[in-house]
């Protein structure tokens, strides 16, 4: 394993192909930046088609074999793969934070910890799944078959790397695919630091081939390849509609968790202090870049004024600085097209109206990280909800706040949007948070609370957030198909 890559002087990063590192066919490098600073700190392949024919027919070439192991053969790989990380889960963080931007702290205690989780609870679902009987009595019966597809195409994105990336490839694998992974080009460092692990544990050749590049010169043939079964895409709704396409014109299974702009429903029977912490939190952790951030915050009218004293008094606390120091609350936007992106929203809120609350700036730290991507946390206000800000994902640590005057009111705004992935609703109320949450369009609801994950739960979103849903069964029915027998008795 690359320890020396901990001083991050340069990480040449290697497509990981049938269990070989190997360079992109074409010599071609991207420049890997770390947003802290604004510096080059290392090189990713900019894979093309030819690297990605070599990975599908090497997933194609391990999947008879792999396929055919027993359940506790394969959980043994995957729980293996997790100590490996666990023993890791410093180095790993370094390296997500480097590449990301994101708070060290927020590596070390969500990202890595949670890719752990991903291998470990998807090693051991599959040691105690059932098959599926439909008894017909006497003349007969049915019973399912759960089997795994063939190859698979994992795409991830850049907000949550290892997170995102682990909780796609470790089903796969677990259900018995072979797979092809490609993490976004943005930040590639740890899953080519955990193609080391892979190559460790000694995963049979050609089970996981990691392969770099952007989306349209590697993304785009890997989701096309004719021996790609299905595909598992995380990313933006522009990217998932292509995807789609191209998957629904050549019949392949498909799982898109795309783009968000979640409300926060706020009534003022809620529980101040817990509310006002929690939306800070989900307003503003990582950059804002989490797709279940919540961007559009709703607060009922009566509480309006005392909301927005105390939510601009709590984001004046947080902290930007750079993503080692441990009290940093928040780290580098990921790149700098995406934080002039983020910035242009600013200028566009103020065009239509909207006034800016708090920040709204972009942040020039001192010294070594004079050149890297900062800016603060932004609240703004008076925009109605037809407006860009509104309607539009940012996916930055920009909130616009907004009042409401009742329950059909609150349901209506929150429902304004193409997306609809998750929503918070705050109140004490059992019964009216039941009815809100039922009356939202989104395919997560936190009730009190914000980010809870429970690994059975179906992941995924409504309308533009998505088709299909992953996590618990749903993630092993996804990557198996079902065949149905019946065996006549008469
Ligand atoms: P993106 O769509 O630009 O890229 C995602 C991945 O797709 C990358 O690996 C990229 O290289 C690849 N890609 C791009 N074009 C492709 C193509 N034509 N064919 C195949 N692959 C292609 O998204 P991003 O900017 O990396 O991520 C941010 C987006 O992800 C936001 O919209 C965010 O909401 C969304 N997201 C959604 C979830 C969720 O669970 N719903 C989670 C995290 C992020």
């Amino acid at each position: 394993m690359g320890e020396e890559l901990l001083t991050f002087r340069l990480m040449k990063i290697a497509n990981y192909i049938d269990g070989v590192f190997v360079e992109p066919q074409n010599g071609k490098y991207i420049d890997n930046i770390d947003p802290s600073t604004g510096k080059i700190y290392g090189e990713t392949p900019r894979s093309t088609e030819a690297d990605v024919t070599h990975a599908v027919g090497s997933a194609k070439k391990a999947f008879p074999s792999w396929s055919q192991l027993s359940a506790s053969k394969r959980s043994s790989f995957l729980l293996k793969l997790a100590d490996e990380l666990d023993e890791k889960l410093e180095y790993f963080a370094k390296a997500e934070s480097k590449d990301n931007g994101k708070p060290l702290s927020l590596a070390k205690k969500v990202d890595i910890p949670r890719a752990i989780d991903n291998f470990r609870f998807f090693a051991t679902a599959i040691l105690h799944e059932n098959s599926e009987i439909h008894d017909m009595g006497t003349s007969g019966f049915n019973y399912t078959l759960r089997r795994p597809l063939g190859v698979v195409a994992c795409i991830s994105p850049w907000n949550l790397p290892l997170y995102l990336f682990t909780w796609k490839i470790a089903p796969a694998l677990a259900a018995g695919n072979t797979v092809v992974a490609k993490p976004s080009e943005i930040t590639p460092a740890t899953a080519f630091i955990l193609s080391e692990l892979i190559d460790k544990v000694g995963f049979p050749k050609g089970v996981i081939n990691i392969i770099h590049g952007k989306g349209e010169d590697a993304g785009q043939p890997l989701v096309s390849h004719p021996d790609v079964s299905l595909i598992s895409f995380t990313g933006g709704t522009t990217t998932g509609e292509k995807i789609n396409r191209i998957a629904a014109a050549n019949f392949k299974k498909i799982s898109l968790e795309l783009g968000g702009k979640n409300s926060n429903v706020i009534f003022s029977d809620c529980d101040f202090d817990k509310m006002i912490q929690t939306t800070v939190r989900s307003s503003f952790s990582n950059q804002g870049q989490i797709c279940l951030c919540g961007s559009r915050i709703l607060v009922e009218s009566n509480l309006y004024t005392r909301f927005l004293k105390a939510f601009i008094q709590e984001t004046k606390k947080l902290k930007i600085g750079p993503p080692k120091d441990p009290k940093s609350d928040l780290g580098s936007i990921v790149s700098k097209d995406h934080k002039e992106k983020i910035l242009s929203y600013v200028e566009l809120a103020k065009k239509e109206g909207g006034e800016v609350e708090f920040g709204g700036e972009s942040i020039t730290l001192e010294g070594e990280y004079s050149g890297g991507f900062y800016m603060s946390p932004t609240i703004i206000s008076g925009l109605d909800m037809s407006c860009r800000i509104n309607q539009e994902e940012i996916f930055g640590p920009i909130v616009t706040v907004m009042p409401f005057s009742s329950e059909n009111e609150a349901i209506q705004l929150a429902n304004n949007s193409r997306y609809g992935l998750a929503a918070t609703v705050w109140t004490n109320d059992l019964k009216k948070a039941h009815r809100i949450a039922d009356n939202i369009a989104a395919g997560i609801i936190w009730i009190n609370s914000w980010l809870v994950r429970d690994l059975r739960t179906p992941f995924g979103g409504v309308k533009e957030s998505g088709v299909g849903r992953e996590g618990g069964y749903e993630s092993l029915r996804f990557f198996t198909e079902p065949k149905n027998i019946y065996v006549d008795l008469k």
